[in-house]
């Protein structure tokens, strides 16, 4: 996913959360065009996965607790506006946004899972405007290819980490056994119907 000045401040803020809640790690996120997709662990054992959304309603807070997920994503909020709008953008928030608290780590994973796809889903979405579909005669340039390539497989480990593997590096040693990501350009890219 290129991220446009919007997307880049959103995602810069959103790295920067621990240096301001010191008891916040994050784990997966996406900036995508119109939503951010995150998940964000409080203190040693509370993790919630947050959808935060851009939209043209006011923003209204309710008071907000210290340490709260309210004041987390509140602050991020907020950085994130006054950081858009010093560029001269005009740019709101919703003024909700979804949270979920995850209870174990099968859901933990399912939920990476969503998050990781979600770029993938968004590149080939009709109601994307910069979305085009593979002519597969033509080099193929779309950032994040592998999710959507057929020869992609992906892999777990015993400890929850997903890695993409391209299952064409078994016959052919010109493709990389773990393709860095995202691929922009690929020869052997074949779309899977899976999208
Ligand atoms: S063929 Fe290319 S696009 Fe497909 S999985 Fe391998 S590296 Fe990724």
């Amino acid at each position: 996913m290129h991220l446009s000045e919007m997307g880049s401040i959103a995602d810069r803020c959103w790295q920067e959360i621990p240096e301001h809640f010191r008891y916040v790690k994050l784990d997966e996120y996406i900036v995508m065009p119109n939503h951010i997709h995150g998940i964000i662990t409080i203190s040693v054992r509370t993790r919630h996965a947050v959808s935060v959304q851009k939209d043209n309603s006011v923003r209204k807070f309710g008071p907000l607790q210290s340490g709260s997920l309210h004041t987390i994503i509140g602050s991020y909020k907020s950085a994130v506006t006054k950081l858009i709008h010093e560029r001269g953008y005009a740019f709101r928030w919703q003024s909700r946004f979804h949270d979920r608290i995850i209870r174990n780590e099968k859901e933990m994973n399912r939920i990476r899972e969503y998050i990781h796809w979600n770029a993938a889903k968004w590149e080939w979405d009709e109601e994307n405007p910069a979305g085009t579909s593979h002519d597969a005669s033509q080099p193929v340039s779309h950032p994040g290819l592998c999710p959507t390539c057929t020869h992609m497989a992906r892999i777990e480990t015993p400890r929850g980490s997903t890695f993409i593997m391209c299952n064409l590096s078994k016959t052919d040693k010109s493709f990389p056994k773990y393709p860095k990501i995202p691929v922009l350009q690929c020869r052997g890219y074949v779309r899977t119907q899976r999208f």
